[in-house]
């Protein structure tokens, strides 16, 4: 991280996923002192772990808020500039922060500095995000049989939890959704008490923590026997995915890929009802840097891995959505999740 840059002596990081990120903590109480002398803050219940876990940074158990002990840090190192992740800290924590510093040091508000640097993944986290888009898509077949007419989504969203979790999976990295019937129109129906229906489509979008790293799919299936129309909107939103997809590549905007989703739907006469962005990064947290929205111009780098999943939503009657993850290689894209996306009917 090039301090020098943002022109900071130090960054307070305080989000748990910049920790982990930055210096391997897994807790979650800390703070670290990113400087040329790194200091890990945290209190007594973490000392175990964070002699454990933390590397490259001196660790420091603290009494008081771990942000006390960094304000003491700051004076004692005669830190003048000191960066904030202002997404992330309270106004309450600033408040105190403020004035544990005391006068002649300037706070300086930052946003998104360790995150720009976590938009790209070592071979390390390429490795542990493809087990995770594995194991999720392992789960498929399973979370296929558990669908039938009357079982409540819920249900279906427990029992897939489950077998997550005997797979080896830490958790679910975001709260399933099982969209069915008028319900698969809402982009983010999660798992309701309602009962799947007995035909009509269910968006299923899911995926896994394992080793601290998130996977994230959706697949729409139809069940019973899908009417001409129905399979025709299932196609449409299966080439917007395919068109996103090939625009794919190193250098190409953000934008020019979620562009490439809309024209597709626009041939189609549905790009109205894609109401949401093309896409996002995935890696320690579901949601990162880059986003694939309208007009971005994030540029698209080797290294980068993230989520495509355009979708249509008709009000009151449907909706679908497919999506995978990708990575971004040196000469253009990799899918990694396996499953299959031709259209399925289940009887
Ligand atoms: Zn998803
Ligand atoms: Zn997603």
């Amino acid at each position: 991280m090039k301090l020098e840059q943002y022109k900071v002596d130090a960054l307070v990081v305080t989000h748990l996923p910049n920790l982990r990120y930055l210096c391997g903590f897994t807790g979650s109480a800390g703070v670290l002192l990113a400087a040329p002398r790194p200091v890990f803050f945290t209190d007594g219940r973490y000392a175990e772990q964070a002699a454990a876990e933390v590397l490259g940074a001196r660790i420091v158990i603290t009494r008081a808020a771990a942000l006390a002990g960094v304000a003491a840090a700051c004076a004692k190192l005669k830190l003048a500039r000191i960066g904030i992740e202002a997404d992330h800290l309270t106004v309450a924590q600033l408040a105190a922060f403020t004035s544990a510093l005391g006068k002649g040091v300037k706070i300086v508000r930052l946003s998104g500095v360790v995150e720009a640097q976590r938009a790209i993944k070592d071979a390390d986290e390429i490795e542990l995000l493809r087990n995770a888009v594995n194991l999720s898509s392992r789960l498929f077949p399973g979370l296929l049989r558990s669908l039938r007419s009357g079982v409540a989504e819920s249900s279906v969203a427990a029992r897939l939890a489950y077998s997550a979790r005997r797979h080896g999976a830490e958790a679910m990295s975001f709260e399933t959704i099982v969209a069915s019937g008028a319900r698969s129109a809402l982009p983010h129906g999660v798992a309701s008490a309602a009962p799947l229906p007995p035909a009509g489509f269910v968006v299923l979008d899911y995926g896994v923590v394992a080793d601290g790293y998130c996977s994230d799919m959706t697949r729409t299936i139809h069940l019973a026997k899908a009417p001409a129309d129905a399979r025709s909107l299932y196609m449409a939103v299966l080439e917007a995915q395919l068109a996103a997809i090939s625009a794919v590549r190193p250098g190409a905007t953000a934008g020019e890929v979620d562009l490439a989703a809309r024209q597709e739907l626009k041939r189609h006469k549905l790009d109205r009802y894609f109401t949401h962005s093309t896409g996002h990064g995935v890696g320690l947290e579901i949601h990162e840097l880059p986003r694939l929205a309208a007009r971005s111009d994030a540029i698209l780098q080797p290294g980068m891995v993230i989520t495509i999943e355009p979708g249509v939503y008709l009000p009151g009657k449907c909706g679908i959505r497919i999506e995978d993850m990708l990575l971004v290689t040196g000469s253009g894209y990799e899918v990694l999740t396996p499953v299959s996306k031709d259209f399925i009917e289940l009887s």
